[in-house]
């Protein structure tokens, strides 16, 4: 799959979007840096912005009360987070997580939310990336319960790979284990396999990909599946 996603910098749904409102719109952005491990917002908190990555990478993780988590979506410069707020949910259950550090804009939420109900091309951007959101959490669900921990680890690294520059993914065994909802013994093993098989290579606080290609054909299908009905949905606007 070679995914529309990669290769670009800029934040992809502000790039879908009118260039003279855009222009509008990014003036009143700030410029801001995401450090890793950072929460954006906390399960249950009131976003008080809008987030449009451009070089960082977040994860929106949903818990169960003992603690233990799950990734649902990978949030990077195809995407925006706080939309939940935007689409009048208030708060969301789940949290997001910074998970490679780096660039984004921010706007707040009720300067954003002026511009979403006065612009329609503007909505209907954010109500397809809901979309998006909706078909990465569906896959997931059904890749969590059908697929082996090394596919659903393929597809993770897919997944951030697609929204990076380079080939290091941050990525520590203890966020690894986190955000696919397993124990750490079973994420040493699975990330192992991948290595011993020349896919990746983990360094201390990273993973690096080795063999993009590789990693493709060891994930199952839904890697795939997301990535083209996200694109279908984003790219038909
Ligand atoms: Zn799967």
């Amino acid at each position: 799959v070679s995914s529309p996603v990669r290769g670009n910098n800029k934040n992809q749904l502000l790039a879908r979007h009118d260039p003279e409102r855009c222009a509008r719109l990014l003036d009143a952005m700030q410029p801001v840096v995401l450090r890793r491990g950072v929460p954006l917002y906390e399960a249950g908190q009131r976003m008080r912005y809008v987030w449009f990555p451009t070089t960082a990478v977040v994860s929106l993780v949903f818990g169960v009360e003992d603690g233990a988590a799950t990734e649902v979506i990978v949030a990077g410069r195809d995407s925006m987070i706080g939309a939940w707020e935007i689409m009048g949910g208030g708060s969301s259950p789940g949290r997001a997580l910074v998970q490679q550090a780096g660039h984004a804009l921010r706007m707040r939420q009720e300067l954003f939310r002026r511009e979403f109900d006065a612009d329609p091309q503007l909505r209907e951007l954010v109500q397809r990336y809901f979309l998006t959101f909706l078909v990465q959490a569906a896959y997931t669900a059904v890749c969590n319960r059908y697929h082996t921990l090394a596919q659903q680890l393929a597809r993770a690294l897919l997944m951030r790979h697609d929204r990076i520059a380079g080939d290091k993914i941050q990525f520590t065994q203890e966020m690894l284990a986190y955000v696919l909802g397993v124990r750490r013994p079973g994420v040493t093993a699975a990330a192992k396999k991948l290595q011993q098989q020349g896919l990746i290579d983990y360094r201390r606080g990273c993973i690096v990909v080795v063999d993009r290609g590789g990693l493709e054909s060891l994930a199952c299908s839904c890697y795939a599946a997301i990535t083209g009905e996200c694109t279908r949905l984003m790219t038909s606007v």
